[in-house]
């Protein structure tokens, strides 16, 4: 592997477990980013960008907040793409201010945008979001992760959502947060290297190996965070390397 110019690292599972600093990993990241160009890249839907900058800020990470990219940030270039207004937004309170310059229609919204609402899905609101995409209401999915880990244990994550109205409705959803390609551009732009310079370290085989894989973005795994060598070994996917944790990355 030559030395890459730019490295993506995903926040959750590599940098921070729960919310504290994974054993290395701050030193690891401000060393490296004295050699080359980082962006973190976020699916967390809980948590503005200057939320998770002050998170990593007061661990001891040096970050800016235009190095960190998040799901939200993408939904709300998509919505402007696509020329839609009314939405109905099924995220977590603390972001709903990312989507402030759009007008809040829970009832004929253009689009639905999906994220992370924890333990309050119920059958009434997934039977609301299924009426509305057939009244032809856009499916816009924050990401569409299937678990992740929390405490030591495996936690279902939104995916299974998605995934539910997009079979009943018949409609795919368009995924903003990783591993979506317009994502990983996104990320490159705003590293302004081309893709065979980059690097992309998560603890996801999907999202973050398989997604980077796909728009020619080297994946490295590593065995933190939601890391499972069963689900590795099932997925048929072949990281360009594995590591055991982010601290044991190294540019050569
Ligand atoms: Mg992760």
């Amino acid at each position: 592997m030559n030395r890459p110019k730019g490295i993506l690292i995903d926040i959750d599972g590599v940098l921070l477990q729960d919310g504290s600093p994974i054993h290395g990993s701050i030193n690891k990241l401000n060393t490296l980013k004295e050699h080359c160009k980082i962006r973190l890249l976020t699916n967390t839907t809980t948590q503005t960008v200057s939320a998770i900058h002050l998170q990593l800020t007061s661990h001891g990470f040096l970050v800016e907040e235009k190095d960190i990219i998040n799901a939200p940030l993408a939904a709300v270039s998509a919505l402007k793409q696509l020329g839609l207004h009314r939405i109905h937004p099924i995220v977590d309170k603390r972001i709903l201010s990312d989507f402030s310059e759009f007008e809040q229609d829970v009832h004929t919204p253009e689009a639905i945008i999906i994220g992370d609402i924890g333990d309050t899905w119920d059958y009434a609101l997934l039977n609301t979001l299924f009426t509305q995409v057939m009244e032809g209401a856009t499916i816009i999915a924050l990401h569409k992760g299937k678990y992740w880990k929390k405490e030591g244990k495996l936690q279902l994550d939104i995916g299974l959502f998605v995934a539910g109205l997009e079979y009943a409705t018949g409609k795919e959803a368009l995924v903003t947060g990783k591993p979506s390609g317009p994502f990983f551009d996104a990320a490159l732009q705003s590293l302004d290297l081309p893709a065979e310079e980059v690097v992309m370290i998560g603890d996801d085989i999907e999202n973050d190996v398989e997604g980077a894989q796909k728009v020619g973005i080297k994946g490295i795994l590593v065995q933190t965070g939601k890391y499972n060598q069963d689900f590795v070994e099932r997925s048929n996917i072949t990281p360009h390397k594995i590591i055991k944790s982010f601290n044991n990355f190294s540019l050569f």
